[in-house]
């Protein structure tokens, strides 16, 4: 695609890495095809083509862009379908990243948006203030009713029954392993340890039963993805500094051998984290090597001598998150592990659609992921699976909110097949 820079312009990196990935762009279309707002909406400017096009005219004009550029864009789920699809290799992720911070610099939404994203990006980062945001939510259930759409939509969101912070389970070494041959550092996070702690629990299980020491390194948490991907660049930057630091330190001493993600969108920016700072002299280096040391639970296990120690379980649909398939080119690895543990696993038709849930997409845009999410739990049904796995807690939660049958992360089911306990919700 041309661009138009002019040499000034193009002396900042930032500036010419965008126009790197819109000049690679040949405006064949292929992606279009599988763009989930473009297969619902129809619309050009809500596939990937058009909305590059809509970047590029919004970078090279610099100020801000109008109310209707802002509304394309606000509908892309950064799926990154679009990527797995387009035969030149155009980095729509890095694109779509510029654009939303220039959106964040430049335009000013109105006062009930704000407010919003002000909320999403202060309350879930942080796991005390989500924590008790949910138990006010869970007492008030009921004005949910009366709420607007995107509102009420969060309070369905939200699980029911709610574990206190206090009952997260321990993530320690089992008893029967006391000499660990390895040791990895395991994200805390910050959604997933209030609304699922059940995942990092199995994940510590299934690890310790395979020789293998799960540590939470002091100073590390939230990603920063959330923050990142609503254009809060300087808020991501403070999350990802304090894990970098934290992570770095304990690389370099040679107490954790890598850093491990059960939270595949999570896992999706830490490894785009040497990206981030690569321009950045203090940061550049350390990030590069959290980077290149973070793994997704899937391939730590896949290196691992897994095997199963129960009967023949049940029949399962594998929902391939997009930040699994897409952002971190995974979609073969969990379905292998699940299968060497003597499941049957099942694709979901139209598998590289994404659910809807998008991290705080189906809060912002509640109608198109409503829409997004009656197509899969279509999709799924069509199965006739017992039970549905992912390995995304925001896929898990979505799916949730509207699915007939038990929704778990992939490490419960492997947790389970090598000897620890049935996940919550599946029937015996
Ligand atoms: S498939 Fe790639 S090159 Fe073709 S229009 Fe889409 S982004 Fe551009
Ligand atoms: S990231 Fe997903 S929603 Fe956004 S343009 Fe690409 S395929 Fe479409």
């Amino acid at each position: 695609m041309e661009t138009t820079f002019s040499l000034t312009d193009l002396d900042d990196p930032e500036v010419q890495h965008a126009n790197d990935i819109l000049r690679k762009c040949v405006h064949c279309g292929f992606c279009t095809a599988t763009c989930p707002t473009y297969v619902l909406l129809g619309d050009e400017l809500d596939s990937p083509r058009g909305r590059i096009f809509l970047i590029k005219e919004m970078l090279q004009k610099e100020g801000a862009p109008g109310p209707k550029v802002v509304k394309h864009i606000d509908r892309c789920l950064s799926c990154l379908s679009c990527v797995t699809t387009c035969p030149s290799g155009v980095n729509y992720m890095h694109l779509i990243d510029r654009a939303r911070k220039h959106i964040e610099h430049t335009f000013r939404r109105p006062f009930s948006h704000r407010i919003l994203r002000w909320c999403l990006t202060t309350v879930l980062p942080n796991h005390k203030l989500f924590s008790l945001m949910v138990r006010i939510a869970n007492i008030a259930r009921p004005i949910s009713l009366v709420l607007p759409r995107n509102l009420s939509r969060l309070w369905k969101l939200i699980p029911q029954t709610q574990t206190k912070s206090d009952d997260r389970p321990p993530i320690a070494i089992p008893a029967y392993k006391l000499n660990p041959e390895r040791t990895v550092a395991l994200l805390p996070g910050c959604v997933q340890r209030v609304l699922a702690p059940n995942i990092d629990a199995a994940t510590s299980r299934v690890l310790a039963r395979h020789n293998c020491q799960t540590k939470i390194i002091g100073g590390s948490g939230c990603c920063g993805a959330l923050s990142y991907h609503m254009g809060k660049t300087n808020q991501a930057i403070e999350y990802a500094r304090a894990n970098i630091d934290a992570w770095h330190r304990e690389l370099k001493a040679g107490h954790i051998e890598s850093i491990v993600t059960n939270t595949s969108g999570c896992g999706t920016m830490i490894k785009d984290y040497g990206h981030i700072f690569r321009h950045d002299p203090s940061w550049a280096e350390k990030s590069a090597l959290v980077s290149r040391h973070c793994l997704d639970v899937s391939q730590l296990l896949s290196s691992l001598q897994i095997s199963p120690t129960m009967a023949p379980p049940p029949t399962v649909t594998y929902h391939s998150a997009c930040s699994l398939q897409h952002g971190q080119k995974l979609h073969d690895e969990p379905k292998a592990l699940l299968q060497k543990c003597g499941y049957n696993v099942v694709d979901v038709p139209e598998g590289h659609l994404c659910c809807g849930s998008a991290g705080t997409y189906n809060i912002l845009q509640p109608k198109i992921a409503d829409q997004l999410l009656k197509r899969k739990l279509t999709n799924i049904a069509k199965t006739e699976s017992d039970i549905v796995a992912a390995g995304n807690i925001g896929c898990i939660t979505q799916l949730q909110s509207g699915s007939d049958r038990p929704v778990v992360h992939t490490v419960e089911l492997l947790d389970w097949a090598t000897g620890g306990p049935k996940p919550a919700g599946v029937p015996d």
